[in-house]
């Protein structure tokens, strides 16, 4: 029998979920019992720690602590030292995490391979790709990379509703605030929109109440230890549990020590509401600013989804139940929508891949993949606009092949011309975003093609480029007349630099005239 699962990586938390015998998908708990798995990994000595004990390291180990990886994801510069000295990439933190996810769920699964790991919808192809790395590093086939608006409206059955409509993630979780439009059209996804602040989450208000306490300590005691890193980090946690009461209760209290004090500080909601009321107005703009991109206003939305923890604050449902008219749609566990979602994507990914599996899914019966498997295949579109660095007479643009929000899987041809008489080498830059000044999109990489016969100018050459179902892609350039073709490398030591610097460092290669 083969069991595939989702997987949700998350900047705080990480969950895993699969689609048990009876069809219904369940959120497997970790090692010490619980759903979600904070995305922290403390370097112990010789030892490396996921979860729960690594969050709370970070109270006496600062240094060895690495917390929030997902946001380094992709960044070929970024490199974290552990205290034994040794450095680890983005990439193999990331492992760590996914490899507890595999070997705590193995303990109730047996063992696992294949699974499906969700991404925020803005992830570009160098951040796709550092996840399905990770995932293989940690030991994992990864089949499938998954929007989590995507999984969020697969969890909620909204891809079988078998109706058309058009929806708003919210999904705040602990350190990042992603906001995304989908329409649903029978089982298809289309991503609309996305938008958010990958430095707005449940963190920022906790840091409103540490503030708050901070202010009541002194007032209290005198002193001022918060600026003592392990104080800091005990009372980020302990005002973190009181601000989960808040979501609870109208008041709470919390007690703090520092400097050679304790004390008792009162929390109350109706405070807390009003000290956060500008994260939350935040929250609002970014949300009407993703609208107006796809131009549609809150009453064109025929129904808000609230993913994430932190939209347990019933702040978040007050503000979208006045701006709708109508209360959101919110799940029991709203952090554990995008890991069931994604494990209801696995088997029909894993159907779709292997056929054959179908017989012996997750201990499932055939009828009952089939009918799964059937009910949440998805389709999604590109969140980025790719294409190349291509020269009109003079002028360097980014010549796009693939806009923004072309469903996927993609493939598109384009023809070209040399841009010099003799020109027996060709370089093609492969951008992403959505300027058409190549100073302000990304550089994936390049294709490079050698030792051409001198031509004169003009001589036709065809790029093709594919974006794979992962967010993936691949690019290809064939020199018709030379029958010379190269294939898309990405260039992982060129992502650090900053994108003005390579546009510059373009000038004086042999590129490709727009036809
Ligand atoms: P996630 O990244 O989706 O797991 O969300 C984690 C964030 O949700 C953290 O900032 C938590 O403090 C926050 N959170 C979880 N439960 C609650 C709750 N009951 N009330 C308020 N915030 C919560």
């Amino acid at each position: 029998m083969t069991t595939v699962v989702g997987i949700d990586l998350g900047t705080t938390n990480s969950a895993l979920a699969y689609v048990n015998t009876y069809g219904k998908p369940e959120v497997i708990p970790n090692s010490e019992g619980e759903r979600i798995t904070p995305s922290v990994v403390f370097f112990d000595g010789d030892l490396v720690i996921v979860g729960q004990t690594a969050l709370e390291a970070a109270v006496t180990h600062p240094q060895a602590v690495v917390a929030g990886i997902k946001r380094q994801m992709g960044k070929g510069e970024f490199s974290y030292t552990a205290p034994s000295g040794q450095g680890y990439s983005p990439e193999q933190i990331s492992a760590f995490i996914l490899k507890k996810l595999k070997q705590d769920a193995e303990q109730t699964l047996g063992p696992l391979s294949d699974c499906v790991i969700t991404v925020p919808a803005y992830f570009d192809d160098l951040r796709r790709r550092a996840t399905i790395a990770a995932g293989e590093l940690a030991g994992w086939k990864v089949l499938h990379v998954l929007n989590e608006p995507t999984a969020a409206a697969v969890c909620y059955g909204l891809t079988q509703a078998g109706l058309d409509q058009t929806l708003l993630v919210y999904d705040l979780g602990g350190g990042t605030f992603d906001v995304t439009v989908l329409k649903v059209v029978g089982s298809s996804v289309i991503v609309l929109a996305t938008g958010g602040n990958p430095l707005l989450g449940g963190r920022d208000f906790d840091q409103l109440l540490v503030d708050h306490c901070r202010e009541a300590f002194i007032e209290q005691t005198g002193v001022d230890p918060s600026d003592d890193p392990s104080t800091h980090n005990d009372w980020l946690r302990r005002v973190e549990r009181a601000k989960r009461d808040l979501s609870q209760r109208q008041r709470t209290s919390v007690a703090l020590s520092g400097g050679g004090h304790t004390t008792r500080i009162d929390l109350t909601r109706a405070q807390f509401e009003a000290s956060a009321s500008a994260l939350l107005a935040e929250t609002l703009d970014l949300c009407e600013e993703t609208l107006s991109e796809c131009r549609l206003g809150w009453q064109d939305l025929d129904l808000v989804l609230l993913v994430g923890g932190s939209t347990r604050m019933p702040m978040v449902t007050q503000l979208i139940t006045g701006l709708t008219g109508k209360p959101p749609h919110t799940p029991v566990n709203p952090d554990e929508a995008v890991a069931l979602g994604a494990a209801l994507t696995a088997v029909s990914e894993a159907i779709r891949q292997h056929p054959e599996a179908v017989k012996s899914l997750n201990g499932m019966t055939e009828t009952m993949a089939l009918r799964l498997g059937g009910r949440t295949r998805i389709e999604d579109v590109t969140s980025h606009s790719l294409g190349i660095l291509a020269y009109v007479g003079p002028h360097a643009i980014h010549d796009i092949l693939v806009p923004k929000n072309t469903p996927v899987p993609v493939e598109i041809k384009r023809q070209y011309k040399t841009q010099y008489d003799n020109q027996v080498s060709l370089e093609v830059p492969i951008l992403q975003g959505e300027a058409t000044d190549p100073a302000l999109c990304v550089r994936l990489g390049e294709l490079r093609i050698e030792g051409l016969p001198p031509r004169p100018e003009g001589a036709p050459v065809q790029v093709t480029m594919r974006y794979t179902r992962d967010g993936t892609v691949e690019v290809e350039a064939l020199d018709i007349q030379a029958n010379k073709q190269a294939r898309a490398r990405i260039d992982r030591s060129k992502q650090g630099l900053d994108p003005r610097q390579l546009a510059q460092a373009q000038v004086e290669m042999a590129h490709l005239q727009v036809e």
